[in-house]
């Protein structure tokens, strides 16, 4: 069923703007890395792209009508962008939804130590990782520093040529003997995932008093100070009321001979969160609303009042309504029961080195096209959301009326494992919800692999989802 590739169907011109869409995504994860940076550049695609932001349309007390473009923004952390359709809003909307946060490591709140001459940044990890995967490769410094008189600094470090990098180290190899006998899971520990950050300890003053002393205790630790308080004029305490998250430094890449694929951070969930608010962005006019909804924290279950869980996405819905004169308890119900959604996240991709974790005939394969996956969760398809048949069948009719090449999957075999998703959370409404994406090697790995071939037919199937459902 799903062994058909989707390379060999494109045009001329279509596998132009294949490579121009897969050179626009590239450029896009390497720049956005957290939430708050994809959040950022969306908002100014969106404001390039005619929308406006809910707050001052409320403000203005213009209403809503048929064509018109809104966006709001949830704590610098996420987006929900609106395009208004010819239809009433209760008829329901098409809604693209993807999260922009990914796996990482999050710096604690007392992060900064020192240890034999070596300064450390503590970290706790963000999402499902392979601890192991994280060590000896360089690490960039992603986020923000809120400090007590209320300025932000952005800091972003690691990411030019000449900027400098970090890293968590490992034990040589020479002397692994026992580590190696270790499980997976245990050979690098949670606690032990800190980063270096100095190794030069501060300039001593050269009195001949200063000479005789001792030297000078925790002298990287002040060295590493004195320099946060040089270029960010940050003291030890700003780091209470910091969100600096590591991340692996360096761009995005083309992978393979053939350029066919894209290697990069954070393909889960950017390769679907991006061609979705491409989409909304693209899509000429629509019928019913088009809804793009951007979303932080799905890596840690959604929660949170960033996370998709919270009433932010219902609240926005109802300001919605209300602009277009329309809002009561019933239209609001109405609305989201009768909402279509996509809930855009990546798939795993079959990897033939490890062929037996898959169902063979149940997964998605690279450059096989859109994948979609009727259900998700684990241990007999707990946690997961099931999509309906019916609305199984309209998706493939519209997407073969737009030559839309799809494939059904699962995560992997029966009992090995199991993930979710924000789709259970937007089928509590009653709408019809579907997960579907883009496939990844090395889900969760500092470094992931997509097709670019995959993204731009996901990109397509997004575009017929808005036209058609
Ligand atoms: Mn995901
Ligand atoms: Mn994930």
């Amino acid at each position: 069923m799903n062994n058909k590739t989707v390379w060999n169907k494109y045009t001329k011109k279509q596998n132009d703007e294949l490579e121009a869409f897969a050179t626009s995504y590239r450029a896009f994860i390497s720049d956005c890395k957290t939430e708050r940076e994809c959040t950022d550049y969306i908002v100014n695609e969106l404001e390039d792209g005619g929308f406006k932001e809910l707050s001052k349309v409320i403000a203005s007390k213009r209403k809503l009508k048929a064509g018109d473009k809104v966006y709001a923004v949830n704590k610098n952390k996420g987006v929900i962008a609106f395009f208004i359709g010819k239809e009433p809003l209760e008829n329901g909307m098409n809604i693209l939804g993807a999260h922009i946060d990914s796996p990482r490591l999050d710096v604690k709140q007392n992060p900064l130590y020192e240890d034999t001459g070596i300064a450390y940044l503590d970290t706790h990890y963000y999402g499902g990782i392979k601890k192991y995967q994280w060590v000896t490769i360089p690490l960039a410094i992603h986020g923000v520093v809120v400090k007590k008189d209320l300025t932000t600094t952005i800091i972003n470090l690691g990411e030019e040529e000449d900027d400098p990098v970090f890293f968590i180290s490992d034990l040589l190899i020479h002397l692994s003997q026992e580590q190696l006998e270790k499980k997976a899971a245990k050979v690098i520990e949670g606690e032990a995932l800190d980063i270096v950050i100095g190794s030069k300890p501060i300039a001593q003053p050269k009195t001949a008093k200063a000479k005789e002393d001792a030297e000078e205790k925790e002298a990287v630790k002040k060295s590493v100070l004195a320099l946060l308080k040089e270029y960010y004029d940050m003291d030890e305490e700003d780091f209470l009321s910091a969100e600096l998250e590591i991340v692996p430094a360096g761009k995005a890449r083309d992978c393979g001979l053939d350029r066919s694929m894209i290697m990069g951070y954070g393909h889960d969930d950017k390769s679907c969160a991006y061609p979705s608010f491409r989409a909304i962005l693209d899509t000429p006019a629509v019928n019913k609303t088009a809804c793009c909804i951007l979303v932080d924290k799905e890596e840690i279950g959604s929660v949170g009042a960033t996370g998709m869980t919270s009433l932010f996405f219902e609240n926005t819905v109802a300001e919605i309504l209300n602009l277009t004169g329309s809002l009561s308890d019933i239209t609001l119900r109405r609305c989201l029961a009768n909402s279509n959604m996509l809930s855009s996240d990546v798939s795993s991709a079959f990897d033939p080195s490890y062929a037996s974790s898959f169902d063979k005939k149940n997964v998605a394969y690279l450059g096989r096209g859109m994948v979609l996956c009727k259900f998700t969760g684990a241990r007999g398809k707990s946690g997961s959301n099931d999509a309906d048949a019916e609305y199984l069948g309209k998706l493939r009719q519209i997407f073969d009326q737009d030559k839309v090449q799809i494939q059904l999957a699962e995560l992997g075999r029966v009992d090995l494992g199991g993930g979710g998703t924000i789709a259970y959370i937007l089928a509590k409404y009653g709408m019809n919800v579907i997960d579907c994406g883009v496939a990844v090697l090395n889900m969760h790995a500092p470094m992931e692999v997509i097709s670019k071939a995959d993204i731009y037919e996901t990109y397509r199937g997004y575009l017929s989802f808005l036209k058609n459902m």
